[in-house]
């Protein structure tokens, strides 16, 4: 069989190629990274993978011990409270979700597959169908940045994040700006306000939420912190010239904290986090697709309905498929694509009677079955997970939120709480 082409290698492109190796199927993946080393664009934060989602993925993938190795069980707590730190309350665990590094889960999933089935420096720019002069077959040909084209692929999946090169040969639909954004900054060991972060989050999570903002302090796997100041603001704001242009940290941190800031009103132990965290600072403006996306377009005559239409020789996985504003389930719900189109692809190709392994067929008429049967699962389920997202939205963004998030702890676990003040 033709190798599938994976395009990104995410934490949903690297499962997907993971799953795939323990099969012997064959594979490449293409990543736009020049080198599994951390990039500024990639250096990551930490992630809770779920029992049923991320955790179930590794497991078939045969990593789940080097996972636990790897995952910090200490830091499945929460703090919540208000901006002015009122309400404090620490939650235990609501749930089985490990924290992981993200590099750390990216450089374990590397570590599983063979060097030589990935193509690093390989910037997808197009993906385009192209007829065979000779048999008039239809295929796929992907453009790359460096000039170069690949072709000859049993299938193509786009696990290449929020902004796929893939997408539009599935939809028309583009992610929106969700109107929110995080700038991203970091607290070393040896930072002034360690202690305090130490302090107040230990080994776990915290968010603190205001009207139009949030502060969340988490602990990585090296014991330093990152902070990440969610605010409601333009798209634009972090860019050149931008209120909170960061590559100008002055003016950034005065935007944050000076009079009229973002957490100007915020309590002097809460906003002395802002004031530490150190540069570069990074943003991440949040976006999402229109959960109408995934509803079936058959029936459907407006052409620009933006609704995905299947096709029989690419799919899409994680982001690629479902970019949402984060609710902590992102990463979850990619490698658990991974797994249904995996678990899908492996059912058509077990099956005897599709005359697969008896060579009655090529393996495309095979994959083609099982898109089928992945999407059939994962775009009801890529609808619900955007529209809980947007309502979560509420709760992590509102004027009530610190009470909102607390109640919704509460309810999750009915486990350890304390209330500080
Ligand atoms: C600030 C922030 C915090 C988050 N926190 C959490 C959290 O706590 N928990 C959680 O579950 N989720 C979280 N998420 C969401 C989570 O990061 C994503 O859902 C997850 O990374 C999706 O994985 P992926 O493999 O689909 O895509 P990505 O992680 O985006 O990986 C895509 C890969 O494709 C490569 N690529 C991109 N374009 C191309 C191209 N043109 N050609 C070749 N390669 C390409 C990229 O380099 C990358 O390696 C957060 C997101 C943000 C922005």
């Amino acid at each position: 069989m033709d190798p599938i082409a994976i395009v990104g290698g995410g934490p949903c492109g690297l499962t997907f190629a993971r799953l795939l190796e323990t099969a012997g199927i064959n594979y490449i993946v293409f990543e736009r990274d020049a080198s599994s080393k951390p990039t500024p664009r990639f250096q990551g934060g930490t992630l809770d993978l779920h029992a049923e989602t991320g955790q179930k993925a590794l497991r078939r993938a045969g990593l789940f011990a080097e996972f636990e190795r790897l995952a910090r069980r200490d830091a499945m707590t929460m703090v919540v409270q208000d901006s002015q730190g009122n309400h404090r309350t620490t939650f235990g665990e609501t749930r089985d979700a490990p924290e992981i590094d993200r590099l750390q889960l990216r450089q374990m999933l590397l570590d599983s597959i063979p060097a030589h089935r990935i193509r690093w420096g390989k910037t997808l720019c197009s993906a385009e169908s192209e007829s065979s002069t000779q048999s008039g077959d239809v295929s796929l040909v992907l453009r790359f940045a460096d000039g170069t084209t690949e072709r000859g692929f049993s299938l193509v999946v786009g696990a290449d994040g929020a902004w796929s090169k893939i997408r539009q040969l599935l939809t028309p639909a583009k992610p929106q700006y969700s109107g929110k954004i995080f700038i991203e900054g970091r607290l070393s060991l040896d930072n002034p306000q360690y202690s305090a972060a130490l302090e107040m989050v230990g080994a776990g999570n915290s968010m603190a939420t205001g009207a139009r903002q949030t502060l969340c302090v988490q602990q990585m796997a090296d014991r330093s912190y990152r902070v990440y100041m969610g605010l409601v603001a333009p798209e634009t704001i972090a860019r050149a010239g931008g209120e909170i242009d960061v590559n100008d940290m002055s003016k950034a941190r005065s935007a944050m904290l000076g009079p009229g800031g973002f957490f100007a009103s915020w309590a002097p132990e809460l906003r002395a986090f802002v004031d530490a965290a150190e540069g570069p600072w990074r943003a991440w403006p949040l976006y999402r697709l229109d959960p109408d996306t995934f509803l079936s377009a058959a029936g459907s005559d407006d052409k620009d309905s933006g609704r995905w239409v299947p096709a029989h020789d690419v799919t899409l996985l994680g982001d690629a498929a479902h970019i949402s504003i984060p609710n902590g389930e992102g990463v979850n719900q990619a490698m658990y694509d991974s797994l249904v189109l995996f678990e899908s692809i492996m059912n058509e190709l077990n099956n005897e009677e599709a005359g697969f392994e008896s060579g009655k067929e090529d393996g495309k008429a095979a994959l083609a079955r099982a898109v089928i049967a992945y999407e059939t699962e994962m775009l009801p389920r890529a609808r619900d997970y955007i529209l809980r997202c947007i309502e979560d939205e509420g709760m992590f963004w509102g004027d009530d939120a610190a009470s909102r998030l607390a109640e919704m702890f509460n309810q999750a676990s009915g486990q350890v709480n304390v209330e500080h003040t």
